[in-house]
């Protein structure tokens, strides 16, 4: 199994605009972040967590081919607004399945009312297999290919993060309810919400990530939807042994 980050940046993306701050003006390429999403390769399948902002950028990127399955954490922008973009895939292969749970297909059918309710002739649009996931209801995609769906707490917002064997990508936390924390033992690779050092509303920050992290005990963890306050290679220093900030292009093998 094989996860690539093509994003591991906050909703404004790193470079924020208009910032002039030492993160934004730096060289280092681990301090240039795109919108969060991860592609996990396994059993033949590609598979795609959010469909972000920049999601035509980071399939140019990393020379995309196909896609066989989209699943959704929620819908706030910077993970949803890349959707329309799935479209030069369906032209190739058809249909996308995407998997979401019953409140982000509202928002989804909402925010993209043109793809379920098409209001002119002409002009591709999104093909879409909606699949509604319910927290802790395992599915599989391929024979090996489970997933999981963890309901976790961003805010007031439940939101869903998947688990794949003994691999977990946790986006936009504040909160791993007791039941979901119970899912979540045992794993190789976490990769988890950490914002920045400062407390957030709606995000972990420093502190309270390496609290989860010291409560599930992943062999290895790297942390995702990173602010400009986090310089790559200055705030390294401040992280225990197997946690890393992640980056743009980390590829995280796993059993
Ligand atoms: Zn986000
Ligand atoms: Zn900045
Ligand atoms: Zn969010």
């Amino acid at each position: 199994m094989k996860f690539t980050l093509l994003g591991t940046g906050t909703s404004t993306g790193v470079p924020s605009i208009g910032c002039d701050c030492e993160t934004c003006t730096s060289d280092d390429p681990r301090d240039k972040r795109l919108r969060v999403s991860v592609l996990v390769e396994h059993a033949g399948l590609s598979v795609l967590v959010d469909t972000s902002s920049d999601f035509r950028q980071q399939a140019l990127r990393v020379g995309l081919r196909r896609l066989d399955a989209v699943l959704v954490t929620h819908c706030h922008a910077d993970h949803i607004f890349g959707l329309d973009d799935i479209r030069p895939l369906n032209f190739r292969h058809g249909a996308l399945g995407v998997y979401a749970n019953a409140r982000a297909w509202k928002d989804i059918r909402r925010i993209f009312q043109y793809i379920f309710e098409p209001s002119h002739y002409g002009g591709g649009l999104p093909q879409v297999l909606a699949h509604t996931v319910e927290p802790g209801a395992s599915f599989c995609l391929a024979p090996g290919f489970e997933v999981t769906p963890v309901e976790v707490i961003h805010g007031r917002l439940p939101v869903i993060g998947y688990r794949f064997n003994d691999f977990a990508y946790l986006t936009d936390l504040s909160e791993i309810p007791p039941a979901s924390l119970e899912l979540l033992g045992g794993l190789d690779a976490l990769v988890i919400d950490c914002l920045r050092l400062k407390p957030h509303p709606t995000h972990l920050w420093l502190d309270k990530t390496l609290e989860y992290l010291a409560a599930l005990r992943p062999r290895r963890a790297y942390l995702t939807h990173i602010a400009h306050d986090i310089k790559h290679a200055r705030d390294s220093a401040l992280l225990p042994g197997g946690v890393e900030w992640a980056y743009d292009g980390l590829e995280i093998s796993s059993q």
